[in-house]
């Protein structure tokens, strides 16, 4: 396959979604050609979406642990089986090539499954260990759902990032109003259309369309808690309206990932998740790998293979590209300023150059010899794109990977040091001797600190975000110590004393 032709590289960047007669209407990033319409909310629609799911979600949470992984093990079933419409569909609203879509799917369906199959285990009634003080104290947990959780989601994953929340709200026993991004609600109401086939009593997931004004409507609608996906600049909105109501949120930001190559490497493995990492969804991931620290000993074989792998590239509209359209028409912005800074800056580009952005593509651009103080090193650009860099150890590898304020994801290559390397990393999640691939164990909490954001999806934690613990003391026989009384003698007090001493005074 060849890169697309020019003609198509200078087309007008159309893609943006617009509201028109009170519908957001969802359009193709390459073509504009008119995908949905869907009625915008308003804060009374929001309101009434909340009231519903308060009640269904009583419903929901009344079936039981064995019931609601009955059917959600039968919405991954049918999402499974229609793979080829919905990848069509996010092919045609978000412009994602066809395989990236459908892998896309593969992971979000394990993740059903991981939440549905593990919810009563992490999340259901257990005792915990009592106090040698106070033996006659029986602890309980269990956590128990919220009631219904807002989440707001946005567009290039478009089903694997808004399901990290609801599948795993889902299995917890919560309702969910679902606010998908402007650029995707088209595959939202998909996948909210088929868990009504699955759950057709109530309205457990709902969905509500719009641009930002309606993701802070969900914001200030009541809802018991709030799951955010997107920029850390609507992080912060979203944070600040969720305070209004002490609403509790999950926060996942952007980042600016890093991948390090040690000089023991299998460099051609580290070269090839590099590309792999930085250029797939044509860079648009979250945990896109953005930036790469290679040690010196194996800088240029790093480079020429980098190089040699982006040039082979195919990029444009074609829905069997490597690379696929820019989805947001203000990234395209970005992107162009992140590569022209770089070269501005004393960067030189191997791959792709100031022209790497036409219209709604932008070409796999590989930049070294970038600043440190570079936008394209320091800020998110989510493009496809990458800076290289030589470095003389890993210390000084893991301080630059660990200079910007995010820190979500991340990517050590190395044979005998990898753990030890990703350990040291300030972010949540590092993949040793690959790219991404936290984000596909549905064990491991998905997440990060700093600018990232907080909170996590995936995993027990990501269970235990959708449910509030609720902590049960049961007296299980009368107290041979009473301490909790105003009956309680100076003999037991006494007694409590001693026993504190030899429970907790040693100095060892
Ligand atoms: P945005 O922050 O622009 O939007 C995210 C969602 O928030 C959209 O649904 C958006 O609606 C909505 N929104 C916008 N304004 C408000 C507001 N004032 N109050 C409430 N909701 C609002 O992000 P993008 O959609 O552009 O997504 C890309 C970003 O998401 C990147 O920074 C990426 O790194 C990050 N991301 C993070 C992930 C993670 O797990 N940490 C995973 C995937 C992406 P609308 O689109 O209609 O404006």
């Amino acid at each position: 396959m060849t890169p697309i032709s020019d003609g198509a590289l200078t087309a007008d960047a159309p893609g943006a979604s617009s509201v028109a007669g009170g519908e957001l209407i969802s359009t193709n990033p390459t073509t504009g050609d008119e995908v949905a319409r869907f009625p915008v909310a308003t804060a009374d629609s929001v309101a009434a979406a909340v009231a519903r799911g308060r009640a269904a979600g009583a419903w929901w949470e009344g079936l039981g642990y064995a019931e609601r992984k009955r059917r959600l093990l039968r919405f991954r079933s049918l999402l499974t089986q229609r793979i080829p419409e919905v990848a069509a569909l996010m092919t045609s609203e978000g412009g994602k090539p066809s395989v990236d879509a459908t892998l896309e799917v593969f992971v979000t369906v394990e993740h059903i499954a991981w939440a549905a199959r593990n919810a009563r285990k992490v999340l259901g009634p257990h005792r915990v260990p009592g106090s040698l003080l106070q033996p006659e104290y029986a602890g309980r947990l269990e956590y128990r759902p919220y009631g219904v959780i807002g989440v707001i989601g946005p567009w290039n994953y478009p089903i694997f990032t808004p399901m990290g929340s609801i599948a795993y709200a889902l299995a917890a026993g919560n309702a969910v109003v679902f606010k998908p991004s402007e650029y995707t609600p088209a595959v939202g109401q998909w996948f909210v259309d088929v868990f009504q086939e699955v759950v057709p009593e109530h309205p457990v997931l709902q969905i509500i369309h719009g641009k930002g004004e309606a993701g802070s409507l969900l914001c200030r609608s009541g809802v018991d808690k709030l799951a955010f996906t997107g920029s850390t600049a609507t992080g912060k909105k979203v944070m600040a309206a969720c305070a209004e109501n002490l609403t509790p949120v999950l926060v996942e930001c952007g980042g600016k990932d890093a991948l390090i190559v040690d000089a023991d490497a299998d460099v051609a493995a580290a070269a090839d998740a590099a590309l792999w990492g930085a250029m797939t969804n044509a860079g648009q991931s979250c945990v896109g790998i953005e930036r790469a620290y290679v040690h010196e000993r194996v800088y240029d074989d790093f480079v020429r293979r980098v190089v040699d792998g982006a040039g082979k590239l195919t990029y444009g509209d074609h829905p069997g590209s490597d690379v696929g359209p820019i989805t947001m028409p203000g990234q395209r912005e970005v992107i162009k300023r992140h590569i022209g800074d770089a070269l501005a800056e004393g960067g030189r580009a191997l791959v792709g150059g100031p022209d790497s952005v036409r219209g709604p593509i932008a070409r796999p651009t590989v930049l070294v010899d970038v600043p440190e103080t570079s936008s394209a090193v320091c800020e998110e650009t989510f493009g496809p794109t990458i800076t290289i860099a030589r470095v003389s150890s890993m210390d000084e590898a893991v301080a630059k990977a660990n200079a910007v304020p995010y820190g979500l994801g991340g990517a050590v290559f190395s044979r005998r040091n990898g753990v030890r390397i990703a350990r040291r990393l300030r972010t949540g999640m590092v993949a040793v001797n690959s790219a991404f691939s936290f984000a596909v164990l549905p064990s491991l909490p998905f997440g990060g600190v700093g600018q990232s954001g907080f909170g996590r999806i995936h995993g027990a934690d990501g269970l235990r975000e959708f449910g509030r613990a609720s902590s049960i003391a049961v007296r299980r026989m009368p107290s041979t110590v009473p301490l909790l009384t105003f009956r309680r003698t100076e003999k037991s007090v006494k007694l409590g004393h001693r026993i504190v001493k030899l429970l907790h005074g040693r100095s060892k």
